[in-house]
């Protein structure tokens, strides 16, 4: 038995996330967990909602919320939808949690301590208005290079060049619009990043196992131009992490909070210390996860991401963690994924445009979902969600191949052996095939998982459904019985033990499913299959079994039709 801890991208707290969030960290990662717990290992999975920053603020602004209120509620929210979804976190915590908060001011001392926290006074925005400090993508204005009225102060969207806030014609606060602002001295604490670039260097080059993609990516940031950043980790904000210097005060820095890319991985830590907090555990029970020194030197790290996560995961974290001088495990793998765009276009939060989380589990069981976007996870390349494939997929992979096989085979026995496994007729050549072929299916299914290459994960778990209809198909009890009882029994015995298989096998795509298989098997057995031979004689002849429900139902033109026209765009 190994350990492993498992993190997923935190996803922001304002609003709900869109299919192409979830099948880009969270859904990937809870297969991986709950895949890694089937083969016995022990597991911590972790996520949890980012919650500081200008948009939080402005967001619940809008709502007409306290910052904190809206907070708490929106993550109460995105918890039961996660839920919804089975996503098997063993905590979904928060970035604003007092864990995270006394944290974060302890890694801000340690790096400071090391001589890695410099002091720069800088000029920014302040929006009399407003009553604050503007972040440069809340200043708007004309761009000084090709016009365009609507530039952003960090970039303009129009011809992509980066902008200072003060190279904008007219510019005006993006929350009021007032243009009553004026330039004013701050003081920040900066991360002296360039000073770790070695170190980082050195620790990217020894992950030879990582995909080129990703390396490539971090090394783009390493050495391009004058290479990587110092970057300031504060903000003039009254949301979020207040600064200080562990926990004593940090003079000069009164009023200030930390800037929230410094704090929200950190959270991964503090959500398994929010953990054992929450369950009655010890500080040794979540520092046995993270600290080196203290029983995390034999755990694997694996964080699951979007692409353009990469370099914060690869670069900004590490940097905080290693310049901290103390033993906190590193990430050993990142698995990061391209984008899912939404029938012919891009999903798009602001339009509404594509499926929402809550409106996914408001038309269809999570199975059908997970299946789907697991099945087209977006890999090696971007991929793309139509309403089309879809149906076929749930259609053809849910409902024709695995949920009919389980009818057939069930119905059929109730029919001729009443409900429990038949007694009677040996097993055959076809059979040998069978378990040949399963016995072959189940070493790839296993390397795919282990490797974490998701789509071809799901194309040999269908291949191992596939194979036992096409067995069934051939086998032929319902002919066979007519003249040959024991030898229909005999093929009913090993589908029905198929079923159980299955339940076990698909678990971490389709968990629904697979329980409610295993119910209908009467067995509470879901152990991992050493070898397909023995774990087809799970469930002995005179075993009895509930005929199920209907597993998967198809999905209608018409209802096709329906959503297609209702996720189009302009969410209501
Ligand atoms: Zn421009």
């Amino acid at each position: 038995m190994a350990r492993y801890l498992i993190t997923s991208a935190i996803p922001y707290i304002n609003g709900i996330k869109h299919l192409g969030n979830l099948v880009g960290s969270q859904l990937p990662a809870d297969l991986y967990a709950r895949y890694m717990r089937a083969r016995g290992h022990e597991v911590m999975f972790i996520c949890a909602t980012d919650e500081h920053g200008t948009p939080a603020e402005l967001a619940a602004a809008k709502a007409g919320q306290p910052v904190a209120e809206y907070c708490a509620e929106m993550h109460t929210v995105q918890a039961r939808i996660a839920d919804g979804f089975r996503l098997s976190f063993d905590h979904f915590g928060r970035s604003s949690s007092a864990q995270n908060h006394a944290l974060t001011q302890h890694f801000a001392a340690k790096l400071d301590d090391n001589g890695l926290i410099e002091e720069v006074t800088e000029k920014q925005i302040y929006s009399r208005a407003d009553g604050r400090f503007l972040p440069d993508r809340y200043i708007e204005g004309t761009c000084p290079n090709c016009g365009y009225e609507r530039a952003r102060g960090d970039q303009c969207e129009n011809c992509t060049k980066q902008l200072d806030p003060t190279d904008l014609i007219n510019p005006r606060s993006a929350i009021s619009g007032s243009t009553d602002l004026e330039v004013r001295e701050t003081k920040h604490l900066y991360l002296r990043q360039s000073a770790l670039r070695e170190k980082l260097d050195t620790w990217i080059d020894a992950k030879t196992d990582w995909p080129v993609l990703t390396t490539s990516i971090a090394k783009k940031w390493l050495h391009d131009g004058d290479g990587l950043r110092d970057r300031g980790i504060t903000r003039d904000l009254d949301w979020g992490v207040p600064v200080r210097r562990g926990d004593k005060d940090w003079p000069g820095m009164e009023g200030k909070v930390f800037y929230v890319w410094f704090d929200a991985p950190i959270e991964y830590i503090a959500a398994t210390q929010e953990w054992a907090d929450a369950n009655g555990k010890t500080d040794a029970d979540w520092q046995r996860w993270w600290r080196t020194d203290l029983g995390a030197q034999d755990v694997t790290y694996v964080q699951f991401m979007g692409k353009d996560n990469v370099p914060f995961h690869t670069l900004s974290f590490p940097a905080t963690i290693m310049g901290s001088g103390e033993p906190w495990k590193l990430v050993d793998y990142i698995k990061s994924f391209n984008f899912l765009n939404y029938d012919g276009g891009q999903f798009s939060t602001s339009q509404g445009r594509g499926v929402f989380m809550d409106q996914a589990l408001s038309i269809l069981p999570a199975d059908y979902w997970r299946w789907w976007l697991l099945s087209h996870a977006p890999e090696s390349s971007d991929s793309e969600f139509t309403w089309e494939n879809f149906q076929v997929s749930v259609n053809k992979d849910l409902a024709d191949v695995l949920g009919n096989f389980v009818s057939r085979v069930t119905k059929f026995c109730r029919s001729k052996f009443g409900e429990k496994v038949p007694n009677g007729g040996e097993y055959g050549p076809a059979e040998a095939a069978l378990i040949a072929r399963l016995q072959t299916s189940l070493i790839q299914y296993e390397g795919h998982m282990d490797r974490m290459e998701v789509r071809k994960a799901a194309s040999e778990l269908r291949a191992i459904w596939v194979a036992g209809n096409e067995y069934l198909q051939s086998a032929e009890p319902w002919a066979v019985f007519k003249t040959d009882p024991g030898r229909a029994a005999a093929i009913i015995r090993l589908s029905l033990n198929l079923i159980r298989l299955y339940a076990v096998l698909s678990e971490p795509f389709i968990p629904d499913a697979a329980r409610t298989l295993l119910d209908a098997m009467h067995s509470d057995d879901d152990s991992w299959p050493e070898d397909i031979k023995s774990a087809l004689t799970a469930l002995p002849a005179g075993h009895e079994f509930s005929v199920p429900d209907v597993l998967f139902r198809k999905i209608t033109d018409q209802e096709r039709l329906d959503w297609q026209a209702r996720f189009a765009g302009v969410r209501g």
